[in-house]
């Protein structure tokens, strides 16, 4: 068999339900199979067997209608199962997607905005939703109500959603921007083992907290990507995109400034890919609001560390297993190199889920621009990256797949809103 067509999670759009009614996921259903190397726990291929497909096969993502309080209908797909967790019924609403699951994290209450305002809709004509597969596509029915934006803890879950609220109301200083991310993540940046790009790909990287001074190298592949042509973004990596040399020339030539095409290689050839260059957004300006944000500082008993420290006190210590002496002598050994990774200091936030820039920041800043503020936890960091709404339309306008735009309040405090 050849490998089929190859689709991480993010990617899945209403064209792809349209054609193909049940997708399952490879990493479950194709160990045995060539292409299991390419694949990750995002990745699905179109379900090939007889239909009505049985859900013990694997992970399975199946068409459904999703029908408004209103009565209005849409395109969504649903995951067999029993209970909203498994389900997490999606709706499509033009090219976009939205979910109710939001998991321990919850549903951020810009998202829940942004869907009230692709449906052009107030939450009573939205909610409470009724979804149901498409018949025939599985052995179990599937069909459920939603009744808000759910989330998870551990008393419980919790139902809710947000009053709507105009966002075109928020007071602007002219011009719009956005926050842009990738819709996917897919492939790990060469050498992925022990981190080892980190070195190749930065300037004085720090191997603690993630941080580090510039690029000064390509970022390598491992293999041609044979994906669609669209933005692309690598795993761990959430400031960087890739994107077909054609489109970075469109984008150039329609006058967008702030990037410049900078060459992706192949790893370990170092051959230059011919079929995608990063953007490089070489302007990063301080413009993140960062007052209500946790922080976390590159320091020995940090705040994370401290914050995991107050977790563990609560609960009641069991007695430490003991281990043969051989596997005692490798975790002292592997504690003493983690102990000698030296750390440097530099601060970061943990990422909002609502942001808000300094408008005062801005002037004169180009169409793409990233933040001087960092962003993650642990080992992870990244700079958040913005865009003028000049390029968002131009993204709409040529249908380009694989980014997201959030708005970017001009006013108030970014927040997180955590579980
Ligand atoms: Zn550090």
């Amino acid at each position: 068999m050849s490998t089929p067509e190859l689709k991480q999670f993010g990617e899945l759009d209403p064209e792809d339900f349209q054609r193909q009614a049940v997708w399952i996921g490879c990493h479950t259903a194709d160990y045995d199979e060539p292409w299991y190397e390419d694949t990750d726990e995002e990745t699905f291929r179109p379900y090939t067997g007889k239909l009505p497909a049985d859900p013990s096969e694997g992970m399975l993502l199946v068409r459904a209608v999703i029908e408004l309080n209103d009565g209005s209908q849409y395109l969504g797909f649903v995951t067999p199962g029993v209970g909203l967790g498994t389900q997490q019924p999606q709706i499509f609403v033009d090219d976009r997607r939205f979910g109710f699951w939001g998991g321990m994290a919850g549903v951020s209450e810009q998202a829940q905005q942004e869907l009230y305002s692709a449906l052009r809709k107030r939450p009573d004509a939205i909610l409470p939703l009724r979804f149901r597969a498409d018949s025939g596509l599985t052995t179990d029915e599937i069909e459920g109500q939603v009744e808000g934006f759910y989330k998870k803890s551990r008393d419980g879950i919790h139902v809710s959603f947000t009053p709507w609220r105009n966002l075109t109301d928020v007071p602007s200083a002219g011009a719009q921007w956005f926050q842009m991310s990738s819709r996917s993540h897919r492939g790990y940046p060469q050498p992925e083992k022990g981190f080892e790009y980190l070195k190749i790909v930065y300037e004085e990287p720090c191997l603690r907290c993630g941080i580090f001074e510039r690029q000064k190298a390509p970022f390598r592949f491992k293999k041609a990507s044979g994906s669609p042509a669209g933005f692309t973004q690598l795993t761990w990596v959430y400031d960087a995109f890739f994107a077909p040399p054609n489109v970075v020339e469109e984008i150039m030539s329609a006058g967008i400034s702030g990037l410049s095409p900078g060459p992706a290689v192949f790893h370990p050839s170092g051959k230059e890919c011919s079929d995608r260059v990063q953007l490089l957004i070489p302007t990063a300006i301080s413009c993140v609001e960062t007052s209500l944000l946790q922080t976390v500082t590159c320091q020995p008993a940090n705040e994370e560390a401290r914050a995991i420290r107050a977790l563990f006190v609560k609960q009641p210590s069991s007695p430490r297993k003991s281990f043969s002496p051989e596997l005692e002598e490798h975790f002292r050994k592997q504690r003493e190199r983690l102990a000698a990774i030296p750390y440097c200091g530099r601060v970061k936030h943990h990422p909002p889920t609502s942001i808000a820039l300094i408008p005062d920041h801005l002037k004169g800043a180009p169409d793409l621009f990233r933040s001087e503020e960092w962003f993650g936890s642990g080992g992870c960091a990244f700079r958040l990256i913005f865009a003028l709404e000049r390029f968002s339309n131009l993204v709409q306008e040529r249908r380009w797949r694989g980014l997201e735009f959030h708005v970017a309040a001009q006013s108030g405090f970014s927040e997180r809103q955590s579980s």
